[in-house]
């Protein structure tokens, strides 16, 4: 499993729900743990955004979907909160979790990047006061898109870009076209070229059409220099 860890619903579609795309597309199963619950968002419910959460997840074709009760707009690095994260993992048991980028204009976002972190590593931890057999994901990837960094690899969405797009714009009571708060909120029209023109660019850096980025902090291994994608020149 892939499991995609969040701080705000919507987040995950921004950032790399076309990877989740492509994963399901080849058979694994995914998942997305959003930390928060959109309470303090300046349009609409939580209820209205988890009806709207729940309609991307089924765009984005994922086996999971959950929410966490942290206080949105301020996400702390607390022992309760790791333990909560820690307790999912257990559960889901994924292979691969994908955190965000450790830096950003967002706290809560570089805030989930080191308590998702720090999870990762506690769920491992035979004595710990939580259900479920210890379990520590074998890879750690962090989603790239809101920081203004280089990544490590991107990952070709191109088939997947329009469901992605979608998937975002499942969240009407954020991107519909609507009056209330319109100085915050940018058009539906707007999203749309802003999705395509980003995934444009990092798809450029590899020489496919649209991709999203991520780092990772370990080294790349490689087994034969003949397959190495991404031409040179
Ligand atoms: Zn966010």
């Amino acid at each position: 499993m892939v499991l995609a860890i969040a701080a705000h619903r919507d987040d995950v579609e921004q950032t790399c729900g076309g990877t989740l795309l492509v994963q399901k597309s080849l058979g694994w199963q995914t998942a997305i743990l959003d930390l928060t619950q959109g309470e303090s968002g300046t349009r609409g419910s939580a209820a209205e955004r988890e009806a709207e959460a729940n309609e991307a997840a089924r765009l984005l074709q994922v086996d999971h979907r959950s929410a966490l009760d942290l206080p949105d707009g301020s996400i702390q690095n607390t022992l309760e909160n790791r333990l909560k994260i820690a307790e999912v993992l257990r559960r889901l048991r994924p292979r691969v979790v994908i955190l965000p980028y450790w830096q950003g204009r967002h706290p809560d976002h570089y805030t989930a990047a080191t308590l998702g972190y720090e999870a990762c590593f506690a769920a491992g931890l035979a004595k710990l006061d939580i259900p479920g057999a210890p379990h520590r994901p074998y890879k750690i990837l962090y989603a790239s898109l809101y920081a203004d960094v280089r990544p490590t690899f991107v990952v070709d969405i191109t088939p997947h870009i329009e469901t992605r797009l979608q998937s975002l714009l499942a969240y009407r009571s954020q991107y519909g076209n609507q009056t209330q708060g319109s100085g915050l909120f940018v058009p539906e029209e707007d999203i749309r070229e802003r999705t395509f023109a980003t995934a444009r660019h990092y798809g450029l850096l590899a020489g496919v059409r649209y991709a999203e980025p991520f780092v990772q902090k370990e080294v790349s291994l490689v087994s034969d220099l003949m397959h190495l994608p991404v031409a040179s020149i």
